[in-house]
């Protein structure tokens, strides 16, 4: 299967994003991580990136809300090669209103490749990575094979 390869920069676009049971959870980790975290672009869903802005006094680009879109903008700049990895602390114990777009994003993220922290100890290990500081060429699977299109219209992947 052919393999399309997206670069990634030096310095990386990030996007953070935490339900509300995991968001203190989140905001230890950004300020412990605060100076690494201060050398990339930031991105968040609208409550957690205001969070992070206040408490760590780095501009975050924030979509809205995870409820009202927020995830679902967040998979579409994943979609357009424009973040490089997402931190997602998302709550296990509880079932959300948004619970399909937060499948929707877990999957995009898949579909593009990117590295994806769902707890703290994936964070950790994630951003003390070597890559963190240097370019990376991530390869995504080209599916265009897998896509059949029979009897006019109807498109069956396989
Ligand atoms: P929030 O959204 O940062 O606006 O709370 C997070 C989410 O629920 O996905």
């Amino acid at each position: 299967m052919d393999k399309t390869v997206i670069k990634m920069a030096k310095k990386k676009r990030i996007a953070l994003i935490a339900h509300d049971n995991r968001k203190i959870d989140l905001l230890e980790w950004a300020k412990y991580n605060r100076e690494l975290l201060a050398k990339h672009d930031l991105f968040g869903t609208g409550t957690t990136g205001g969070l992070i802005e206040n408490e760590l006094k780095i501009k975050v680009t924030k979509f809205r809300s995870g409820p009202f879109g927020g995830d679902l903008q967040t998979g579409a700049k994943i979609a357009e090669g424009e973040i490089d990895f997402l931190i997602f602390f998302w709550d296990p114990l509880e079932p959300m209103p948004h619970d399909p777009d937060v499948k929707a994003l877990l999957r995009i993220a898949v579909v593009y490749n990117i590295p994806v922290a769902c707890n703290r100890a994936s964070a950790d290990f994630i951003i003390s990575s070597n890559l963190m500081s240097s370019e990376y060429s991530r390869s995504l699977i080209d599916y265009k094979e897998r896509i059949t299109r029979v009897e006019g219209n109807s498109i069956y992947i396989r």
